[in-house]
């Protein structure tokens, strides 16, 4: 597959208007994510996914056979290069962009802002997660003052998913960055390990329906994670379930289906609760 080389920095890196910002509306929060290209989906070939598995990887890529990348591909397509090509000025841009968010959301009275249109344009409290469909170490990236991006805005509540098992080594933990562990075929035994030191980790489950996810798996409850995109909220040390979701979108509707066929990234729920 070919990708582009070039890339124009893009208005704005976070975006809010998702399936996932909205569920985390209802709970009264503005979601702030970040979606870059997955895995080595970018002209150098840098794997932006370090621990990937090759069925997270499937599940997860845009190589649905398509002969064209869909516009949502080619923006997450054209952030990755920015951010390959130039870190500096992409980490620069994030640290003027949550400057900024943090100044509109401190200025809201009350619980949330209403737009001329009557509707709310943004909730008091705010989450920011930067590894939407990437798993960079951010908390390795200085930006200014020799200070990373949680450090910076101490205030501000990030989270993401990773499967990066030493992530979980990192003080930063303790502070304003929430990680939620994510399991795949490769990394069962890591899983049990962060479960058994208390942190959270996210199964997908092979479910066609939410109400399908099991209650209990491995010795350790299951929450239905695909309620709201906020792990932060989570209580702590369960499994977070998720369902797989086929895309829905219109032109990709179904697309992804192939990917997850006999892929054992998720879990056969059938298969497994006889052995827990
Ligand atoms: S690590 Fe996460 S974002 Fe990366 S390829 Fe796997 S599922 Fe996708």
């Amino acid at each position: 597959m070919k990708f582009p080389t070039s890339y124009k920095a893009p208005k704005n890196l976070l975006s809010t208007k998702n399936s996932k910002t909205i569920k985390g509306e209802k709970l009264g929060y503005t979601t702030y994510i970040m979606y870059l290209a997955p895995h080595t989906q970018n002209s150098k070939g840098k794997n932006l996914c370090s621990h990937a598995s090759v069925g997270c990887a499937k599940a997860c890529l845009f190589n649905s056979g398509a002969a064209r990348f869909n516009q949502v591909q080619l923006g997450k397509m054209n952030k990755t290069e920015y951010f390959l090509a130039d870190k500096k000025g992409f980490m620069l841009q994030l640290f003027n962009e949550l400057t900024r968010i943090e100044k509109l959301h401190k200025a809201i009275v009350g619980d949330e802002q209403i737009g001329r249109t009557g509707k709310v344009v943004r909730y008091k409290k705010f989450a920011v997660r930067l590894n939407g469909t990437s798993d960079i170490p951010f908390e390795n990236i200085k930006i200014v003052d020799n200070k990373n991006i949680f450090e910076l805005f101490p205030n501000v509540q990030f989270y993401d998913y990773t499967k990066n098992n030493k992530r979980f080594d990192n003080k930063i933990l303790s502070t304003n960055y929430h990680l939620t562990f994510s399991r795949s075929e490769t990394n069962d035994k890591v899983s049990l390990d962060i479960l058994n030191r208390g942190y959270n980790v996210a199964y997908v489950f092979g479910v066609k329906k939410e109400q399908d996810l099991p209650t209990h798996y491995n010795g350790f409850t299951v929450i239905n994670g695909d309620e709201s995109d906020l792990r932060f909220l989570d209580e702590e040390n369960v499994i977070v379930g998720l369902k797989y979701k086929l895309m829905t979108g219109k032109g990709t509707s179904g697309m992804n289906k192939d990917n997850v066929n006999n892929n054992d990234f998720l879990i056969d729920v059938s298969k497994q609760l006889a052995t827990v």
